[in-house]
C-alpha cells in the first residue's frame, strides 16, 4: 500500500489511527460519492449517512491530508469575510440567514466530537488580538454585529490589562474573546470523523485520486484502478483538487500558510504565555494564529505564499513573528515546520454551488474554514434530501474570476497582500 504519507507535522507524529485504508480497485455503484476526506468530504459523508444515503468517499491521498490536516486547529466563527459585507452583496433580509449560520459550524464540531466520541483535544475559547485602536473598533463593531445577529451569551471585550491576562505579550492593546471559539487536534478531529463515517457503513478509499468525473445520471467517477456510479457526487478537493473541475479555477487561487510547532514547554512556560488555555489570532490582514497543543507545544502560523509552492524556509519566515510575540521562547527548538494550501476566492467568502443537475461543490472559503467547512457538509446533505434554502444562499454569492486569469492572479494576488501588509504595518 503506497498512499501519500502525511506532510511531516506536529499532527502526523501525534495521530490517533495510523490505519491505512484501501485502494479502490473495483466498480462500486452508491447513492453519493464525495471526492476528498478533508472536513468538507468527510463532514457531507457524515450529514448524508447519518439522514440514510449511501457513501462512498475517494481521497487522493490520506484522511485530513489536506488543509484538515495540517491547519492552526482554531475553531473561528463567522466566514473570513464577515456578515456586514455580505449584508451589502445580498441585502439585510437575506443576510439574516447568514448570521443564523455563522456559529452553527462550531456547535456542529462539538456535536460530532461528543456523539462520536472524538479524541482531538478540545478546548474552549478563543481570542482575537488587536495590535492597535484601529483594529480594537473593528473588534467592538465585530462584536456588535454578531450580537445583533444573536449571537449574545459568547463574547466579552478585553481591554489592554484584560488580554495581558489571557496571552503574555505587550503586543495587544486589547482583544476580543469568543468563549464559544476553541482549538482542536485538526487531523485527529478529521481521524475521528472518517471513523464515524465507517461506523455508519461509509466506504473511505486512500491513494485513490480521481481523474475523471463523467457527467450523467448517474454520474461516474474514475480512479485509476475503479470506478464509482453514483446518483450524486460531491467535489470536497478545495486547493488541493488541481484541473479535476476545469470549471471551479478560474474563480479560486490555492495559496500557502506556515506553521512551526516547539517542543513541549515547561507547564510554567505553558502557562506563563496562555493561562487559559485559549487560541489566539491577531486582527492583520496576514494574520499570525497560535495556540497550545494538547502536550503544551506552542503552534504558531502565520505567513501566505500566493499559488501555494512550498517554501523552503519556513522556520525563518515563522519564527521571528513567533519570537515577536513571545521573546521568552528564543532558547526553545522547534520540533516541527509545515506548510499547507487553503483556497482563496476574490471576496474571500466560500464558492458554492452545482454543475448540471447532480454534482454539489463547496470550497474556497479562504482561510477560515474549520466551523464552515463543518457547516458546508450539513448543507449538501439538505441539499441533497430536498431542503436547499441554506445550500442556495450561500450558491447565490456572486464570484469573480481573479483579474488576468491563471497567469496573473498570483502576482494580482500578491499586490493585493502587499497593499494590506502595508496598511497592517502602518495601524491604517
Ligand atoms: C496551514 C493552515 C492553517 C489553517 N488554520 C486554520 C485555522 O486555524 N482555523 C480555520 O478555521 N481554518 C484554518 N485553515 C483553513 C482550513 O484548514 C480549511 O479551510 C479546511 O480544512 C478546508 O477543508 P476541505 O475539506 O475543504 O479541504 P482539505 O482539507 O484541503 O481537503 C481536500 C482533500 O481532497 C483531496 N483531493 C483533492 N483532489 C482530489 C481528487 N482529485 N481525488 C480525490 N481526492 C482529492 C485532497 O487530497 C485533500 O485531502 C488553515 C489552513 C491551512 C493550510
Amino acid at each position: 500500500m503506497s498512499a501519500t504519507p502525511h506532510t511531516e507535522s506536529y499532527y502526523a507524529a501525534s495521530a490517533n489511527d495510523t490505519r491505512i485504508r484501501p485502494r479502490l480497485e473495483e466498480h462500486l455503484e452508491t447513492d453519493v460519492c464525495v471526492i476528498g476526506a478533508g472536513y468538507t468530504g468527510l463532514s457531507s459523508a457524515l450529514h448524508l449517512l447519518e439522514s440514510g444515503f449511501k457513501v462512498v468517499v475517494l481521497e487522493a491521498a490520506r484522511i485530513g491530508w489536506g488543509a484538515s490536516g495540517r491547519n492552526g486547529g482554531q475553531i473561528v466563527n463567522s466566514y473570513s469575510r464577515d456578515i456586514d459585507v455580505i449584508e451589502k452583496t445580498v441585502g439585510k433580509e437575506k443576510g439574516k440567514l447568514f448570521g443564523e449560520m455563522a456559529f452553527e459550524g462550531g456547535r456542529i464540531i462539538r456535536e460530532r466530537i461528543e456523539k462520536y466520541n472524538i479524541d482531538c483535544d478540545l478546548k474552549n475559547g478563543g481570542v482575537f488580538a488587536a495590535l492597535n485602536q484601529k483594529q480594537m473598533g473593528h473588534l467592538k463593531a465585530q462584536k456588535a454585529l454578531w450580537e445583533a445577529h444573536g449571537h449574545t451569551e459568547q463574547l466579552e471585550i478585553l481591554d489592554e490589562a484584560g488580554i495581558r491576562n489571557v496571552v503574555n505579550t505587550e503586543r495587544y492593546v486589547g482583544g476580543m474573546l469568543d468563549k464559544s471559539g476553541g482549538h482542536i487536534h485538526p487531523l485527529n478531529l478529521a481521524l475521528g470523523e472518517a471513523r464515524a463515517v465507517e461506523s455508519l457503513g461509509g466506504k473511505i478509499f486512500e491513494d485513490s485520486a480521481v481523474l475523471d468525473v463523467v457527467e450523467g445520471e448517474p454520474a461516474i467517477v474514475k480512479t485509476e484502478f475503479g470506478q464509482v456510479k453514483a446518483r450524486f457526487v460531491v467535489v470536497a478537493g478545495n486547493a488541493y483538487l488541481g484541473k479535476l473541475m476545469p470549471e471551479l479555477m478560474a474563480k479560486s487561487m490555492p495559496c500557502g500558510t506556515q506553521v512551526i510547532t516547539t517542543e513541549p514547554l515547561s507547564d510554567e512556560m505553558a502557562k506563563s504565555l496562555l493561562p487559559q488555555d485559549y487560541c489566539v489570532e491577531d486582527c492583520n490582514y496576514l494574520l499570525d494564529y497560535f495556540r497550545l497543543s494538547g502536550d503544551k507545544r506552542l503552534i504558531y502560523g502565520g505567513g501566505v505564499v500566493y499559488g501555494a509552492r512550498d517554501p523552503d524556509n519556513i522556520k525563518s519566515i515563522i519564527l521571528p513573528k513567533m519570537l515577536q510575540t513571545f521573546p521568552q521562547l528564543k532558547d526553545v527548538r522547534i520540533d516541527f515546520t509545515w506548510t499547507g494550501n487553503f483556497l482563496l476566492t476574490l471576496s474571500r467568502l466560500p464558492q458554492v454551488g452545482r454543475i448540471g443537475k447532480n454534482i454539489y461543490y463547496s470550497q474556497g472559503c479562504s482561510g477560515h474554514g474549520v466551523t464552515y467547512t463543518h457547516l458546508a457538509g450539513k448543507l449538501i446533505a439538505e441539499v441533497l434530501n430536498g431542503q436547499a434554502t441554506r445550500f442556495d444562499a450561500f450558491a447565490a454569492l456572486p464570484h469573480y474570476p481573479f483579474p488576468g486569469g491563471h497567469a496573473l492572479r498570483v502576482p494580482f494576488s500578491a499586490l493585493g497582500a502587499w497593499y494590506y501588509t502595508v496598511r497592517d504595518k502602518l495601524g491604517i
